[in-house]
């Protein structure tokens, strides 16, 4: 629980709303979601609060990714919630579907290892597809190569505290590549070798795609300062924490880099997307560590959030529906590594709330 009511942003150069709409200059940004037709009722659930605390005062554009294509009723129904202009994706199967060199043999047992595990979705394709689609294909899209920045939301989360100012301009104005609001442990089995074929992957070139890495990297945050030999010992160096992806805040040009762009291939070709059950997350958070100054990522303590079963419940007058200061985690705090953020990475600016 936090003691200091949360006050944001601490930024002075901040436009914190629209004065005079007519002048209002967008930043060229979109509220991406991928959702199934049959997922409709829990994506109006989530709109009506992006729109009711945020979106409504700016308007910007919604993209709404799909492996299927959108039917007439998830498309009018969701007209009647927003303004905004409405895009209505289908990812190609070509894209979406797994490669054909994956070994079916090799993945079918291998699944079937972490299914006895209890991982979830192991047995499920349609998880791994996704997974990969948003580590390496979700800024390539067609219609989202038009935007610099996502927001990504998903069907059934809960958006609790009015966000006044606009979000993406605090990631312009600031030079934030990435912003998130929760953080928590993996299960190592889904992961086992995603850092092992990251440090391959450093190593190729002679050891030369070490200078990817970048010179302010959150590299502490991924390894836990090597502190906890216990937490990383499954998955060779990589304490599991990651950010997490279902709420996250993004600038595509980053993700388009050579860098990151060089390294999401690599991880891919390793097969690890199927014969694993790589997550998105921990693929963007190992992304954004090794690849971007610290200083650019953004934990926004302000946006209250819930994707079940975590709640990140602000201290302050802006949130309802959810129990000002309650963090997140109370029945599961062994699985919050949110400390690791505040302990290893953040800048003292930001510390100073504490
Ligand atoms: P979890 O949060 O890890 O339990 O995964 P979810 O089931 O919430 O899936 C993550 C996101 O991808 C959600 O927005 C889902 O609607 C979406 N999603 C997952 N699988 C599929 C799929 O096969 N097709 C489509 N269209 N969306 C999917
Ligand atoms: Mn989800």
């Amino acid at each position: 629980i936090l003691k200091t009511p949360i006050n944001e942003p601490k930024t002075n150069n901040l436009i914190k709303s629209i004065d005079n709409p007519s002048d209002y200059k967008l930043e060229n940004a979109t509220l991406m979601i991928m959702a199934r037709n049959s997922e409709l009722n829990g994506v109006i659930y989530t709109i009506k609060q992006i729109e009711e605390k945020f979106n409504s005062k700016f308007n910007y554009p919604y993209v709404f990714l799909n492996n299927e294509d959108f039917n007439l009723k998830f498309k009018e129904k969701i007209k009647k919630f927003t303004k905004s202009n409405l895009y209505f994706e289908k990812i190609q199967p070509e894209i979406w579907n797994q490669p054909n060199w994956i070994n079916k043999e090799r993945q079918k047992n291998e699944m079937k290892l972490l299914k006895n595990q209890n991982i979830a979705y192991a047995n499920k394709l349609s998880y791994h597809n996704m997974c990969r689609f948003y580590s390496m294909n979700f800024y390539n899209h067609p219609r989202m190569k038009q935007f610099k920045y996502y927001w990504r939301f998903e069907p059934n989360t809960d958006y609790f505290c009015n966000i006044d100012y606009d979000v993406f301009k605090f990631m312009e104005l600031n030079n934030k590549i990435y912003g998130f609001v929760i953080s928590l442990y993996d299960s190592h089995q889904s992961i086992k070798s995603l850092w092992t074929e990251t440090i391959n992957f450093l190593n190729l070139n002679n050891f030369n795609n070490k200078n990817l890495i970048n010179s302010n990297a959150a590299i502490n945050f991924l390894t836990e300062n090597l502190q906890n030999p216990e937490k990383t010992k499954f998955t060779n160096g990589y304490s599991t924490c990651h950010f997490w992806s279902n709420f996250e805040i993004g600038n595509m040009d980053f993700f388009r880099s050579n860098a990151y762009n060089s390294w999401v291939n690599y991880l891919d070709s390793t097969g690890g997307f199927y014969y694993e059950r790589w997550g998105d997350a921990p693929v963007h958070s190992i992304g954004v560590s090794l690849f971007a100054n610290k200083n650019d990522i953004h934990w926004f303590r302000d946006i209250g959030y819930k994707h079940h079963p975590y709640t990140n419940c602000p201290n302050s007058n802006k949130c309802n529906g959810c129990e000002p200061g309650k963090f997140t985690f109370d029945n599961l705090k062994d699985q919050n590594c949110l400390t690791n953020w505040w302990n290893f990475e953040m800048d003292d600016s930001a510390k100073q709330i504490y």
